[in-house]
Order: C-alpha cells, then structure tokens, then sequence
C-alpha cells in the first residue's frame, strides 16, 4: 500500500485524489490518507504529490503511518 505522511497537512491539491484508480482517498483531520485495503499499489499518485507526502509503505519505518492511514480512512 501506499500512505500519506504529515507532509500533506495544509496541502491544498488534491491531485492525488483525481488520478486514483479506486477512489481510496478519505480526508483525515487535517490531512488526507490513503485506505490500505483499498489501495492497489498503483503508485500513480506518488508523482502527483506537490507536498512530496506520499510513499510506499515498503520504506524503512512506515508502520505507524499505515495503522494511521488505516484509522483516519475508517473514521467515517
Ligand atoms: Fe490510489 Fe494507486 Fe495511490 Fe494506491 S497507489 S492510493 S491505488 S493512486
């Protein structure tokens, strides 16, 4: 999968949302995050990212960032 990291926050583009495949963008808090089940691992939204805040969780430490992509997602 993969996560938005606290780079987003205050990002005001939502490119990433428009070029998703399955619409697995939810809006957290104050950032948006990526729903780990729904994601296919396209990776096109990476490159969209103007706030450079999207990665593979195949990164070193990313777990945390999952379980919050996971919980912000479920929330509503
Ligand atoms: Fe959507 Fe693909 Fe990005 Fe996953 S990697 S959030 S499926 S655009």
């Amino acid at each position: 999968t993969y996560v938005v990291l606290d780079n987003c926050i205050a990002c005001k583009y939502t490119d990433c949302v428009e070029v998703c495949p399955v619409d697995c963008f939810y809006e957290g808090e104050n950032m948006l995050v990526i729903h780990p089940d729904e994601c296919i691992d396209c990776g096109v939204c990476e490159p969209e990212c103007p706030a450079d805040a999207i990665r593979p969780d195949t990164e070193p430490d990313m777990e945390k960032w999952v379980e919050f992509n996971r919980k912000y997602s479920e929330l509503w």
